[in-house]
C-alpha cells in the first residue's frame, strides 16, 4: 500500500463517489478520506457504510487541507459546488470531477476556482444503472477507461499525479480535449441511453400490446434496453441539457440512418439489411476482444443463474 495523498475529499457519494471511496480504502491511497454530500440522509448512509474517515455536510469545510478533491455530483450541480468550495481550497490542491460531460463542467467550474489550484476535469467511463452510496463497489473502475480533459497550461506534475491515482484505481487513463470527449461520449454513451429511454417509453405507451405482454416477452431484446433506461433520471436529464450540441448532432445522424433502414425494410431490400447487420456484428466482436464485454451467451446471464441458483428463487 502506497499512500498518494495526505487527504482526499469526495464531494458526492453516490455510485461513483462511493466506488472511489471503496477503491481508495482498498488501495490505501490516502491518510485521511473526507466525505461530503448534500443531504443528511446520504451522509448518514455513507457513515453507516464506513466509506470515509469523517463526514462533513458543508462542502467548503470538507475540502480544507485536502490535496485531492473529487466532485461526483450531477453535472448541472458542478458549478454550484465549485463556487461553494472556491475560497476553502488548499493552494496546490488538485480539483477534479467525474462528470459525464466535460465542456459544460469546465464552463461551470473554472470561473470559480482560484489560480493556485490544479483543476483537471475527468470522467471515469465506468458505471451501472444503479445510484446512491450502496450501489458502489471497489472494482467498478477495473479495466475501464478514465478520460482526463486537461486545460491549456495544466501543470504536468499534477496531471501525472491524477493519472497515477486513476491507474491505482484500476483504470487506464487517456487524455483528450473536452470538445472531443463530448462528441465521443455522445455516440457511445449518451445516444444509446436516449434511444433506450425512448424505446421503453414507446413500449409503455402502446395500446395494442399490453404491458404484461411487454414484460412477459421482454427477453427477446427489450429487456436489454430497460437496463439503460433504468439509469438515474437526474443524471441523464443533466447529461442531455449539458451536452446538447453533440447529442443533437448524433441524433440527427441517427435519424438519417434510421430513415435509410426504414426505406430498406419498406422496399424489401434484404441485401442492404444483411450487409448492415453483418457490419455491426463485427463491432461487437471488437468490443469483446478489447475486454469491454463478456462473450458469454446472453451477456453471461445463464452463467450467473447457474452460479447462484438461489437468486432465481
Ligand atoms: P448518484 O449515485 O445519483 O449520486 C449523486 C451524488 O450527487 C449524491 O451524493 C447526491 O447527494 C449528490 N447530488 C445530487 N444532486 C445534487 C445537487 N443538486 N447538488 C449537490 N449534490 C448533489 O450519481 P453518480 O452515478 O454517482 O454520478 C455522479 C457523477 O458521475 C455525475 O456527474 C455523472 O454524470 C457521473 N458519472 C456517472 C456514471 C454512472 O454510470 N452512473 C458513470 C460515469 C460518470 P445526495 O444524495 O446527498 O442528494
Amino acid at each position: 500500500m502506497d499512500q498518494m495523498f495526505d487527504k482526499i475529499t469526495l464531494i458526492g457519494v453516490g455510485l461513483i463517489g462511493s466506488s472511489v471511496a471503496r477503491v481508495i480504502r482498498r488501495e490505501g491511497l490516502t491518510g485521511h478520506l473526507t466525505i461530503s454530500t448534500r443531504t443528511k440522509e446520504t451522509l448518514d448512509r455513507a457513515r453507516q457504510l464506513a466509506l470515509g474517515d469523517d463526514y462533513v455536510s458543508d462542502c467548503a469545510e470538507a475540502v480544507r487541507d485536502a490535496d485531492l478533491v473529487i466532485v461526483s455530483v450531477p453535472v448541472g450541480a458542478s458549478g454550484m459546488v465549485a463556487e461553494q468550495i472556491s475560497t476553502a481550497l488548499k493552494p496546490g490542491a488538485i480539483v477534479t470531477d467525474a462528470g459525464s460531460t466535460k465542456l459544460s463542467v469546465v464552463k461551470q467550474m473554472q470561473p470559480h476556482l482560484p489560480d493556485n489550484v490544479h483543476f483537471i476535469p475527468g470522467h471515469p467511463v465506468a458505471g451501472t444503472e444503479q445510484s446512491g452510496p450502496d450501489a458502489g463497489f471497489a472494482e467498478l473502475f477495473t479495466n475501464r477507461w478514465c478520460i482526463l480533459t486537461p486545460l491549456p497550461g495544466t501543470d504536468e506534475a499534477a496531471l501525472s499525479r491524477l493519472k497515477a491515482f486513476w491507474e491505482r484505481c484500476g483504470s487506464t487513463v487517456e487524455t483528450m480535449d473536452p470538445e472531443h470527449h463530448d462528441m465521443v461520449l455522445a455516440i457511445v454513451s449518451h445516444l444509446p441511453h436516449i434511444i433506450a429511454y425512448n424505446i421503453v417509453g414507446t413500449a409503455d405507451d402502446l395500446e395494442m400490446v399490453t404491458k404484461s405482454e411487454v414484460i412477459k416477452y421482454s427477453a427477446s431484446g427489450f429487456r436489454d434496453f430497460t437496463r439503460l433506461a433504468a439509469s438515474d433520471p437526474t443524471m441523464w436529464r443533466d447529461v442531455c441539457l449539458h451536452n446538447r450540441d453533440a447529442i443533437l448532432e448524433m441524433l440527427g445522424r441517427f435519424a438519417e440512418d434510421l430513415s435509410s433502414l426504414q426505406r430498406a425494410i419498406r422496399w424489401g431490400d434484404g441485401e442492404k439489411l444483411h450487409d448492415m447487420f453483418t457490419r455491426t456484428r463485427t463491432i461487437r466482436r471488437s468490443i469483446i476482444e478489447a475486454g469491454q464485454e463478456t462473450d458469454a451467451p446472453d451477456f453471461g446471464r445463464q452463467a450467473v443463474a447457474q452460479a447462484e441458483p438461489e437468486a432465481e428463487g
